[in-house]
């Protein structure tokens, strides 16, 4: 359990911040003191999160928005500069699985307006649109979620897996392009975790034999923390 007064007077921006390893993140840096902005498109979702956030005594600001909209991406970022000048960390969260289907059978559509989009242009844009307010903060910290899936080449994950292949390409490069400032970035791979995602990829399988988000999120909130030195890793979860 990470302390409250770890985060206190920190920003932090989760994206799919409604459901599963996003929303139990959320939780987790609010209970670290941090005040959370709550990014997605279910409104009743969020809303539900803001909710827990404060029956525990903390604070988010809500931001129902569809990461598709690039340009709406830039607006949240001069909102938030207007607000509180920097961010302090920021979670790339949200992602989507496609379709699970042989290569030559991956509709476009799907490749470019799901996977593509919401996996890889949507976190290039989040970056695009953060990057100076996480330079603005004392240590900016941000954590990309990817996948085992991105370096496994298995059958018919090839869409889902080639997307998070380049969101690790470029969060690795902007990494190593923040070497030098005040700001770390790294990966982090959750491995099969109790959600509508993996259910879905899995309909087959025991949820209950898999871990909770709850049980994930403490090691997201570990690469955030200001005293976190790492940079430019991918981080798998510990079981
Ligand atoms: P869920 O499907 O439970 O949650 C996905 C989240 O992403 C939701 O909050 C959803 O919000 C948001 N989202 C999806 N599309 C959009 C969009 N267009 N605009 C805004 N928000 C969007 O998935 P998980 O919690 O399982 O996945 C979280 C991350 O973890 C993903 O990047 C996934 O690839 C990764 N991962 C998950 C694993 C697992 O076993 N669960 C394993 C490895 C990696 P809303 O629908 O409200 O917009």
């Amino acid at each position: 359990m990470t302390e409250k007064s770890l985060l206190s007077g920190r920003v932090a921006l989760v994206t799919g911040a409604s459901r599963g390893i996003g929303r139990a993140t959320a939780l987790a840096l609010s209970e670290a003191g941090a005040h959370v902005i709550l990014v997605a498109r279910n409104v009743d979702g969020l809303e539900e999160v803001d909710d827990q956030i404060k029956r525990t005594g903390g604070e988010a600001t809500l931001v129902p928005l569809d990461l598709k909209d690039f340009d709406g991406l830039d607006r949240m970022g001069a909102s938030i500069f207007e607000r509180w000048g920097k961010l302090d960390a920021v979670v790339g969260n949200a992602g989507v699985l496609g379709l699970l289907t042989p290569i030559a059978h991956l509709q476009p559509e799907v490749w470019w307006d799901e996977l593509i989009a919401v996996n890889v242009t949507a976190n290039l844009r989040l970056i695009r649109s953060c990057d100076p307010l996480l330079k603005r903060s004392d240590g900016g910290r941000a954590v990309f979620v990817s996948s085992g899936a991105a370096q496994k080449n298995t059958p018919y994950w090839g869409g889902y897996a080639a997307s998070k292949a380049a969101l690790e390409s470029l969060v690795l490069s902007y990494a190593r392009e923040c070497a030098d400032t005040n700001v770390r970035v790294n990966l982090f791979n959750p491995g099969a975790t109790r959600t509508k995602m993996r259910a879905q990829a899995m309909p087959g399988e025991d949820p209950m034999s898999l871990p909770a988000p709850e049980d994930i999120a403490p090691q997201i909130v570990e690469l955030l923390l200001p005293t976190c030195t790492i940079n430019g890793e991918r981080i798998t979860a510990a079981r």
